[in-house]
């Protein structure tokens, strides 16, 4: 066996309700396929779960997203979390410190019997989905908690042991105001999550926002407030203990998301469950989004993992790039001529020289990386490098 540092992604596909902003592949009201849903995810974990055990050993990061992943009845998680146990040797009470086990959780689907289980069987970190506290926001955006259910999901994960939590926020949302966000990043650091991902409202096609927007039924802040806000937040967290450590992430020393550093650093990953991404030997798969399909095919021993069109060279050298340049750390010209067998300057050294003239890009031992005017600007810098 030969030992590969490997990241395992679990899909759990089911919402209470769909968010007005999210184009996730997840569905509200399909709770009659949990339970089958789950015996697929177990028989996929059992094929290629044990396939990359052997091959690669164990996990370094387990990350069960969705979706809402806690709304999955105790009896359901737990069947899933024995398997994982079976199948990683995790051990009861585990505490790893060489595993990062995250899984993601929104208010108002958890409670202390739910976060008891979680925290029994390994897992040691928890995402929680609180994106405002105003409660009317929330029901703008199609939540289905309060912003005091959030804080007291908080000091339930507390109780139950868990010294490793990440909250996320979102900003410029229907109707919010500076004064509104400032209110949200106060509560949130009261509650002193470990981390914090904190994102800009993107209008996605297909979603609920995106008609409204159509129909001229959304009142979304003006680009400057929007503009206000991001230079609010990169200031106020940075101030209260939380440094930046990729475009959206902030953390307390120490405890990064070692899951979502190993995507943009370039680290093998395999998704199990219906619409999980792998990326495996340099090359992308997806499983189909259907459900229904998802546990047909399980049953009948079938996989549902279907290679992504092989992007082309330059394809891969856009994404090598970018997804390192949204890391504090940067793109390692190193790591770079190590993938594609040429230096960075061959191929990018005029965008290189205009981003750094821009005060967009600066570069430090070998690593280039955005200034914090090219954090703020990150579209600009990632059209520079475009290269077809
Ligand atoms: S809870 Fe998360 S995954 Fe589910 S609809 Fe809302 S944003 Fe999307």
């Amino acid at each position: 066996m030969r030992k590969q540092q490997w990241g395992l992604y679990i899909h759990i596909p089911f919402c209470r309700q769909k968010c007005f902003y999210c184009d996730f592949p997840s569905f509200a009201g399909r709770e009659r396929y949990e339970a089958d849903y789950t015996d697929a995810l177990c028989r996929e974990l059992l094929d290629q779960g044990v396939l990359y055990r052997e091959k690669w050993g164990r996990p370094a990061t387990i990350y069960m997203g969705g979706g809402t992943p806690s709304v999955l009845p105790v009896k359901l998680m737990e069947r899933l979390l024995q398997m994982l146990c079976r199948i990683f040797a995790l051990t009861e009470n585990e505490d790893s410190p060489e595993l990062e086990f995250t899984v993601e959780c929104n208010p108002g689907t958890v409670d202390a019997e739910k976060l008891a289980l979680l925290h029994t069987y390994g897992v040691n970190r928890l995402s929680f989905g609180v994106q405002t506290f105003d409660d009317g926001l929330l029901q703008a955006i199609g939540r289905i908690h309060t912003g005091r259910q959030a804080a007291e999901t908080m000091q339930l994960a507390r109780k139950a042991g868990f010294q490793n939590v990440s909250m996320d926020l979102m900003y410029g949302l229907p109707q919010e105001t500076l004064a509104m966000l400032q209110h949200d990043l106060e509560a949130m650091v009261a509650l002193k999550p470990e981390h914090i991902s904190i994102y800009g409202l993107q209008l996605e096609a297909g979603t609920a926002f995106a008609k409204m927007q159509e129909l001229g039924k959304l009142m979304l802040p003006d680009e400057e407030t929007v503009e206000q806000m991001y230079d609010l937040m990169t200031s106020f967290l940075p101030a209260h203990g939380y440094a930046r450590y990729e475009i959206s992430n902030f953390a307390q020393p120490g405890y990064e998301s070692r899951h979502n550093l190993s995507y943009w650093q370039d680290v093998p990953y395999l998704g199990v469950g219906a619409a999980a991404h792998s990326y495996l030997a340099g090359r992308r798969y997806a499983n189909g989004t259907d459900i229904p399909s998802y546990i047909e095919a399980m049953r009948a021993g079938k996989s549902v993992r279907v290679e992504e069109e092989p992007a082309d060279r330059a394809i891969a050298m856009e994404e090598f790039a970018f997804l390192a340049l949204r890391t504090v750390r940067g793109l390692s010209r190193e790591a770079f001529s190590k993938r594609f067998g040429v230096s960075l300057e061959s191929v990018y050294s005029k965008t290189i020289e205009k981003m750094k003239q821009q005060d967009l890009l600066e570069e430090q031992d070998g690593f280039l990386r955005l200034t914090s005017l090219g954090m703020k600007y990150g579209n600009v810098v990632f059209e520079a490098f475009l290269l077809t």
